[in-house]
């Protein structure tokens, strides 16, 4: 068997007491030291800058360009670089500095011409004057005028009423052009360019890479998946909202993942086509088959009926750091599931019964009513088999004959006491925490997870939207 299954240690040992470093802490450390490197080299090659305001400007627009740099890593689905292969924080963190820079840019020749503006306006429309017409300033004028119109444009995405794969497409080659007329920029005007050629190596090197890595994801990493091409085995409709959608490789080489794991998948027969959408894993095992339960959300989701037995299959993958390896020493797990974020929850659970795991093991399942509730039968077989597992459902709306006659179903929204219900009473520092579903939900939950004393290095969660 090829699946990578992370075998539990039996022994359960206790929690560290004190400050621990949690795994964001460790990313955002490493982020840090990346994004710091070329003031670090401006210093190591004596660089030198004349007065506190232009020292001070000149670090942060070295460390602004950097972490617009690392824009390109952060969105760019590397799953063998450590610092980027956490795509959940991956994202989080290029949609948050997307914001920051988009504003630090806008700002940014404010702060060049604001010491003159300061000594005399008269100054200040000399500089301004000179800025707009300078055909040497041109490309940072294109630059300035593109960059603020596509970081609203990101902001913005969801008012814009396009599909997603136009506003990707317009998101990448916008940022690619903007990286050109921004790289033409500083190596060509300013303190850096001007008077260090050998610091512009580093900016042009920054800028080779980032459209390497666009021609990696965009060109060839397709260009490879022809010869890893999946079909579809399946495509059966299980609720009114929800698919299942099974595929095997044409290869007979199954897919490699662990449980909890997501891959992108493109089904329209083109594999460079950017409708890719990421689907988490149900099954836990390497058997050829990969299942997928998939509700139907949007154009694509809700057109699933469409595709056919045999048809090929596109897929990039696997990705997603929501594995049981972090929780191989809790002493319980607490799976808690919002709507189609049951996918994973059902893979971690299948790999937990594989492993005839001991531990308490708690799902709380919710939906918006009992008909999307899916993999019921499947959740009740593993209350039987499993030592000790159980399932609780949370139904936002309960139809009149289904009313509290079953005990494990809660009418309403998931809240703190159904978390803590879940819990062996005083061993909530010590359990896990899986969260998957919907971002508002997954926000929601660590919030209550935090109000009841649990750490961050317990709660292991992925967003179903990017
Ligand atoms: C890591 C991860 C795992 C997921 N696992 C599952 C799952 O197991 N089952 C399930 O039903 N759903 C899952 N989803 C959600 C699923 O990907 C979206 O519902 C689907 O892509 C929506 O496409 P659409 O065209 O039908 O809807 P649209 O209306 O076009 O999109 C709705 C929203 O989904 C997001 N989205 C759309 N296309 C993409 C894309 N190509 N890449 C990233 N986000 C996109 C966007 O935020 C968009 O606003 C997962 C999402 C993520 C991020």
């Amino acid at each position: 068997m090829n699946t990578l299954i992370t075998v539990k240690s039996q022994a359960i040992k206790q929690p560290k007491k004190g400050f621990e470093l949690t795994q964001n802490h460790k990313l955002a450390l490493a982020y840090l030291s990346v994004a710091v490197l070329p003031f670090v080299l401006a210093q190591l090659l004596g660089m030198e800058f004349t007065g506190l305001y232009t020292s001070v400007l000149s670090a942060v627009n070295l460390l602004a360009m950097m972490v617009f740099f690392i824009q390109f890593p952060l969105a760019g689905r590397l799953k063998k670089v450590p610092l980027f292969s956490n795509i959940d924080w991956g994202i989080t963190q290029h949609k948050k500095l997307g914001k920051y820079l988009g504003i630090f840019f806008f700002l940014h020749p404010i702060f060049i011409v604001l010491p003159k503006a300061l000594m005399s306006a008269d100054d200040l429309s000399v500089s301004v004057w000179s800025i707009v017409t300078s055909p040497h300033l041109l490309t940072a004028l294109i630059a300035w005028c593109a960059m603020a119109i596509w970081v609203l444009m990101s902001i913005y995405k969801d008012r814009l009423n396009l599909r997603y794969e136009t506003w990707r497409l317009m998101h990448v080659t916008g940022f690619a052009i903007i990286a050109t007329l921004a790289t033409l920029h500083i190596t060509t005007i300013g303190s850096h360019g001007q008077f260090n050629p050998r610091f512009n190596t580093l900016w042009w090197l920054l800028y080779g890479l980032s459209m390497t890595l666009l021609i990696y994801n965009y060109v060839i990493k397709p260009k490879l998946s022809i010869n890893q091409a999946y079909s579809i085995s399946s495509i059966e409709k299980i609720t009114d909202s929800d698919w299942q959608l099974s595929i095997q490789n044409n290869n007979q080489t199954p897919l490699v993942y662990q449980a909890g794991q997501f891959v992108w998948i493109n089904t329209s027969g083109n594999p460079y086509s950017l409708e890719q959408h990421p689907f988490s894993i149900v099954s836990a095992t390497a058997d050829g088959q990969v299942n997928f339960a998939i509700r139907a959300l949007g154009d694509y989701t809700s057109s699933l009926g469409k595709l056919k037995p045999e048809q090929v299959v596109f897929i990039d993958g696997p990705y997603g750091n929501m594995t049981l390896a972090p929780s191989q020493f809790a002493s319980g797990i607490t799976l808690i599931a919002g709507g189609a974020g049951i996918s994973p929850m059902l893979s971690l659970l299948t790999l937990l019964a594989k492993q005839q795991d001991q531990r308490p093991i708690r799902l709380l399942y919710a939906n918006h009513n009992m008909s999307r509730m899916i993999y019921l039968e499947t959740l009740a077989e593993l209350q039987r088999t499993m030592a000790n597992f159980k399932v609780q459902l949370v139904c936002e709306y309960i139809e009149l004959y289904q009313t509290y006659e079953q005990p494990n179903i809660t009418h309403g929204l998931i809240q703190g006491q159904d978390i803590v219900d879940t819990v062996t009473k005083g061993q909530e520092s010590q359990w896990a925490y899986y969260l998957c579903g919907p971002a508002p939900m997954i926000s929601n939950m660590r919030d209550t997870l935090h109000r009841l004393g649990v750490s961050n290095n317990q709660i292991h969660y992925e967003q179903l939207t990017f």
